[in-house]
This record gives structure tokens, sequence and C-alpha cells, in this order.
């Protein structure tokens, strides 16, 4: 038994020790290039490019969008969801990433496709958004793409598609991997056409995006330092048992090394994209 007993109340509890810091987490950002702390308002003011030293962070799927087009747009195919055909599990089930990731982004799947105005012209725009299960590519984004390219045809509008993915979904096995056919051939018949297709690649474009549409435009873009390639440097340095060179699959390498038609920086790419329109299209 205690020799002392507290009879009153006990005084109450103050601010508990996780709660007693400042609140300012969420308010400044590192940059990952020059290590400046930046305000995060600042950035995104500047459409998630470094004021410091111009690095280029991610920016999502919809403000892309807002980045390219003239305002308004009309999505298509909104509301398409993957149906789980293996109903597959890895650490979680699929259906519940799909799930998680739906309330969190609002999005049904890892693509926009929409019509809108780019500098006045009409064009199909597309744009991935990695935060979805990394902007992976399974059935769902491989039908919008391919009905995107068709709405490109049957309206003769131009198409941008914004790559932003780690490839294709694994939880859709084959059926991720049979997109890679569909789109491009659905993008072969765009070419017969005549109509053109702008291809901006983003940090990271790699695996079966890169292996079909990411590549496959009559203009293939990226922003400055993105991460583009098909498997992972690790994968290529223990096939041909040799060290990578320096700076080995980001856009300026690439570009050197003819696999790109330019590098462009996030606030000329509206300008740039449109005018090449004009000069495909007149
Ligand atoms: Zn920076």
């Amino acid at each position: 038994m205690a020799w002392f007993k507290r009879e009153k109340k006990p005084i109450e509890q103050p601010t508990p020790p996780d709660e007693r810091r400042v609140k300012t987490e969420g308010l400044w950002i590192k940059c990952e290039a020059c290590r400046a702390i930046v305000w995060k308002k600042d950035l995104e003011a500047n459409w998630n490019v470094c004021p410091k030293c111009q690095f280029h962070f991610k920016l999502n799927a919809a403000k892309r969008l807002e980045l390219l087009l003239d305002g308004q747009w009309t999505e298509h195919d909104a509301s398409m969801i993957s149906t789980d055909p293996l109903d597959f599990t890895d650490t979680r089930a699929y259906k519940e990433r799909i799930k998680e990731a739906k309330k969190k982004l609002g999005m049904s799947d890892a693509i926009l496709c929409v019509e809108g105005k780019m500098n006045g012209r009409g064009v199909v725009c597309c744009s991935m958004e990695f935060a979805f299960i990394g902007g992976s590519m399974g059935a769902v984004v491989g039908e919008k793409v391919t009905r995107a390219i068709e709405l490109a045809l049957a309206s003769r509008q131009p198409l941008v598609i914004v790559s932003c993915s780690g490839g294709a979904r694994m939880m859709e096995g084959t059926i991720s991997l049979m997109q890679l056919a569909k789109v491009s051939a659905a993008l072969a018949r765009l070419d017969e056409a005549k109509l053109p297709y702008i291809s901006l690649l983003t940090d990271p474009t790699t695996g079966g995006v890169t292996a079909s549409y990411a590549m496959l435009g009559d203009l293939n873009i990226a922003e400055p330092g993105a991460l583009i390639g098909f498997a992972g440097p690790r994968v290529i340095e223990q096939t041909i048992r040799q060290k990578l060179p320096e700076g080995f699959q980001r856009s300026e390498f690439l570009l050197q090394h003819g696999f790109l038609d330019a590098v462009v920086p996030r606030k000329e790419l509206k300008g740039y994209i449109s005018s090449a329109f004009d000069m495909f299209l007149g």
C-alpha cells in the first residue's frame, strides 16, 4: 500500500510530447538536387520546379493538364476500374490497393484522358499519375489510352500522352503486357491517318510504358533529368557485366544518344508542343 494517496484530481495533462512541436512539417521541402530548403507554396507556384536549381519535382496528373491545356477540359472514361482478373494478392490484396489509391487520389486508375484546347487548338491529352500504384499500366490504363487514340482518330485531333510510370502492372500479369500490343496497334492507325502524336516522358518513365507508347511518338520529348529506361541499371549491369556510364538513363544522356528528340524545361512545354503541332498540321 502507498504511503500517500492523492485525494484531489491530478493536474491536467499538458500537451502530449508529439504535439508540442510547432507545426511546420509539410510547409517546407528540401530540394533533392541542391538541398536548398524551399517553401512548398513557392515550389507549387513554380509548377514544382526548384526556384534555386531548376530541379523538376514530380507534377501530378491534374496539375499536368493545367500546365498544358487552356483551362477547361472534358474527361473521358473517368470511372473505368480494374476487375482484378487474377484475384491477385501479394503483401496485400490488389483490390485493397486500388481502393486505397482511389480514395486518396480521387481517380479510378493511373491515368486521366481528356479532350481540351492547347493554345486554342483542340487536342486529346492523356496524363499519367505516378502516385496511383507507381503509375503502372494495367488493363484500364491500356484501354483508356487506346480509347483516347481512337477519339483522336475520330475527331481528327492531335494527341499528347504524358508518361510517368514504373511500367506494366504486375498484379495483372500477362493482361498488362497485352496492353503494349493493343496501344501500339492503335498508334499505328493514328499514324496512317497522318495525325501527330507527341510523347512527353517525365520522371520516371520505365518498363512496359517505355517499351510501348512512350517511345512511339512522332516526337519523343522529355523533361530535364527524367529517369527513362526499360530495365533498371542494376539489372543491366548484372547482365552485361559492365559499369554503366554517369547519367545513364537520364533524359540528357538519351538525347545525346539519339533516343529522344528534345529535352524541354517544364515551363516551355506548352509552347513547344503547340508549335510542334503547328508544324505538323499547318
Ligand atoms: Zn534545387
